[in-house]
C-alpha cells in the first residue's frame, strides 16, 4: 500500500466479548468520510472507536456514511448508535437488512433446524438462548440504504465497487477498491481462522436451508478471479498472500469433507452426531458453528449423489449411498 493510500485507510479495533476478541473497523479519510463495519454496542467498544477516531483528529460527528459488511453483531452492532449521533447514513445489501429485523422470529425457526439435526433439546436451548441474551449487543436498523452486487461506491476521489459474497452469511458483502487492488473483506475472508458458513434461515423460502456452503465455495471463487493485492479482514491482519489463503480455504474444506465421509463410513448419523465426531467436547455455541459446516458439507454430498437422508422420529440421519 503506498503512502497516499495508507493514509486515508485507517484501522481500528474495537473489543467484542467472543473468542476472536477484536473486530476491525476501517476509517476511510476521504469525502464522505466512511466507516466500514461499526462493532457490536458496548460501552468499551463506543469508548475505543471514539478513541480511535480522536487519535487520528476526528470524532464520531465526523462519521459522513456507514456501510455494513454483513448481518453479525459484531459488524453492525453499534452501526445505528453511531447513526444518530453523526446522521450518517447506513449501508447494507437488503439481505441480511431483512435478517437483521426478523432475528428474533428467526430463531424459532434455527431451533427447529437443529432439533432436526439431531441436537437434544436442552443443548438447543442453551444455544439458542445465548444468541438471544447476545443481541442486545445490537441495535436493529430502521432505515438502511441497499447496496447490491456490482453497485459503485463514490468517494471525492475514488469509486469503489461492491462484491456479493454470500456464504458465511447470505448478504455479506465486500468493498473492492479496484485501482489499489485492495478488497475489504468483513468475515468472508480471515487470516488466522476458516470463516465459518453461518447456518440461516433461507429468507424467503422456509423451511429450506440457506445453501451456506456451497455459496461460501463460489464466493471465494468470485474473489480468485479478482486481481488483488491486499485484503482488509473484519478480524485480525492485513492479509498479502491472496492466493494462497484462498488455496488453504479450499483445501480445509476438502479435508473436512473426508473426514465428514468417514465419520459416515461406520454407520449412519445425524449431523449433531457427526459434529461431535468432528469436535468433541466443544461449547453448545461452537457445536452450533460446527453444525453449520457439516450440514453445508452434507448439503453439498447429497446434491452430488453421495449421500442420502432419512428421517426417523423427526431427525435426519445421513448414510452413504451404497
Ligand atoms: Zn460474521
Ligand atoms: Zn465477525
Amino acid at each position: 500500500m503506498n503512502q497516499q493510500v495508507f493514509k486515508r485507510i485507517h484501522k481500528i479495533e474495537l473489543p467484542i466479548p467472543f473468542p476472536l476478541r477484536t473486530t476491525n473497523v476501517y476509517f476511510i479519510d476521504d469525502s464522505p468520510k466512511t466507516l466500514i463495519d461499526a462493532g457490536i454496542k458496548t460501552e468499551a467498544s463506543y469508548h475505543a472507536l471514539k478513541k480511535g477516531l480522536n487519535l487520528i483528529g476526528y470524532d464520531l460527528n465526523s462519521i459522513e456514511r456507514i456501510l455494513i459488511t454483513h448481518g453479525h453483531i459484531d459488524h453492525y452492532g453499534q452501526a445505528k448508535k453511531l447513526s444518530s449521533f453523526s446522521g450518517a447514513p447506513i449501508y447494507i445489501h437488503s439481505k441480511e437488512y431483512g435478517r437483521i429485523r426478523s432475528f428474533i422470529h428467526s430463531l424459532g425457526f434455527i431451533k427447529s433446524i437443529l432439533l432436526r439435526n439431531g441436537a437434544p433439546e436442552v443443548f438447543v436451548n442453551e444455544a439458542i438462548q445465548y444468541m438471544e441474551s447476545a443481541q442486545i449487543m445490537a441495535d436493529s436498523l430502521d432505515e438502511a440504504f441497499f447496496l447490491e452486487d456490482g453497485d459503485p461506491i463514490l468517494f471525492k476521489s475514488m469509486v469503489w465497487k461492491t462484491v456479493h459474497c454470500p456464504g458465511h452469511s447470505p448478504g455479506l458483502i465486500c468493498f473492492h477498491w479496484p485501482e489499489e487492488k485492495i478488497l475489504f473483506t468483513g468475515d468472508h475472508l480471515l487470516k488466522e481462522i476458516t470463516p465459518n458458513p453461518i447456518l440461516s434461515v433461507a429468507e424467503y423460502h422456509p423451511p429450506f436451508r440457506y445453501p451456506s456452503l456451497k455459496d461460501y465455495l463460489a464466493s471465494l471463487e468470485k474473489i480468485e478471479r479478482l486481481d488483488l493485492s491486499l485484503l482488509l479482514p473484519g478480524h485480525g491482519e492485513e492479509i498479502f498472500e491472496v492466493r494462497s489463503l484462498i488455496q488453504k480455504i479450499f483445501a480445509h474444506h476438502k479435508e473436512r469433507m473426508d473426514h465428514i465421509l468417514f465419520s459416515l463410513s461406520k454407520s449412519e448419523k445425524t449431523p449433531f452426531e457427526i459434529t461431535n465426531d468432528l469436535f468433541p467436547g466443544v461449547p453448545p455455541f461452537e457445536i452450533f458453528l460446527g453444525i453449520s459446516e457439516v450440514v453445508g458439507h452434507l448439503g453439498i454430498l447429497k446434491e452430488k449423489g453421495i449421500v442420502r437422508v432419512t428421517e426417523k422420529a423427526a431427525k435426519d440421519y445421513y448414510s452413504l449411498k451404497p
